[in-house]
């Protein structure tokens, strides 16, 4: 049977990074970038662990300087998963970053300067199997292409992806991603559409500079939920202004959502009215803090009442449901215990830990 993800996603070429397939009908990474100083080991490898526990497939961490691009090597020692370097102009860095062993690099070639210094990058990246994302971004787009279009058109941004595509690809270099991200979910849609109607290397979504996390949240979920419905994207970073762990949990959401991948908890829980016989708001948050850091794959529902309640709880792997100073525990849709209002949660998640 075909499932959703082969009927709808469209078919991108495969590269790698590091032990991670991109592209070519693997499942969509998460990805997110620290927040440290690159320089301090100890801290970059610290937010780094506690990303990987968070379900980061792949790391990017930022180069602006040679402290950084040489603290690179140690941390990739320490970490589990692929390291992307991210650098900005400097092919010494660049260079540096490959020779320690990253897994990939993010830089635009359009940006590196002379031939000379693009090319010695490409060959040092194509030695060691090294892919290249080309982070193509509204807020730092190429003055000509801001004069062509007059403002960050999601043609212009597209046309900026192929000038840097262009220069790789004549060099004869293709292990390459892109992402052309703008602040904004139209633009970010359609650029990303209009790419990927007319080129098959992979995609990592993003939009770029989404904002705190509530609208920030929203905007990202509108905007990769769309693109992933319509088969577009490859890897994907919700960008928040707030701590990474919240970036990759988004991630994870939004793909659990569109049934793209599995992982972890899936809460169901009702919205509460009326009828509700038990404090749903308080019971739900708990339950989410509890279970947050659970190995395995479960659907839960937690519902307020035994009007709506069973039927939901039934559906999901594991239920409770509210009833009058009680409340019904359900296992694989079957109704297994009624116990007191004031040991549900307890008997829930125990039920769920001894399954
Ligand atoms: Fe209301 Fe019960 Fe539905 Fe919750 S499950 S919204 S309490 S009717």
């Amino acid at each position: 049977m075909m499932t959703a993800k082969t009927m709808t996603t469209k078919t991108t070429r495969r590269i790698n990074v590091g032990a991670v397939a991109v592209g070519g009908g693997a499942d969509v990474s998460v990805q997110s970038m620290t927040k440290t100083k690159t320089a301090d080991v100890e801290a970059t490898v610290a937010q780094i662990k506690e990303l990987e526990a968070a379900g980061c497939e792949i790391i990017r961490a930022a180069v602006p300087n040679e402290e950084a691009a040489a603290a690179l090597s140690q941390i990739k020692k320490q970490i589990n998963i692929p390291l992307i370097a991210d650098i900005h102009f400097d092919y010494r860095l660049a260079l540096t970053a490959v020779a320690v062993g990253v897994d990939a690099l993010r830089i635009n070639p359009g940006n590196i300067g002379a031939p000379w210094k693009v090319k010695e990058v490409v060959a040092a990246c194509a030695d060691r199997g090294v892919p290249i994302r080309i982070g193509v971004n509204a807020g730092s787009l190429q003055k000509d292409l801001l004069e062509k279009y007059g403002h960050p058109t999601p043609e212009a941004l597209v046309e900026s992806a192929e000038q840097n595509v262009e220069i790789l690809e004549s060099l004869g270099f293709s292990a390459i991603k892109l992402s052309l991200k703008a602040s904004d979910v139209p633009r970010t849609v359609e650029a990303y559409r209009l790419f990927s109607q007319r080129h098959d290397y992979p995609l990592h979504l993003g939009i770029s500079e989404a904002g705190p996390s509530f609208s920030g949240i929203i905007k990202s979920a509108v905007g990769m939920g769309i693109l992933l419905e319509e088969g577009i994207g490859d890897t994907m970073r919700v960008s928040l202004t707030a701590p990474p762990q919240e970036e990759v949990r988004v991630a994870w959401e939004i793909l659990k959502s569109l049934g793209k991948r599995r992982r972890g908890l899936n809460l169901i829980s009702c919205p509460t009215c009326g009828r509700c016989r038990v404090n749903l708001i308080e019971v739900v948050r708990e339950a989410q803090e509890r279970l947050r850091g659970i190995d395995k794959t479960v659907t839960v529902a937690i519902m307020g009442c035994e009007v709506n309640g069973p039927g939901e709880a039934r559906e999901a792997d594991y239920g409770l449901a509210g009833g009058n100073g009680e409340a019904l525990i359900f296992k694989h849709g079957k109704v297994i215990k009624k116990v007191k209002q004031s040991d549900m949660l307890d008997e829930l998640i125990k039920v769920i830990s001894d399954d």
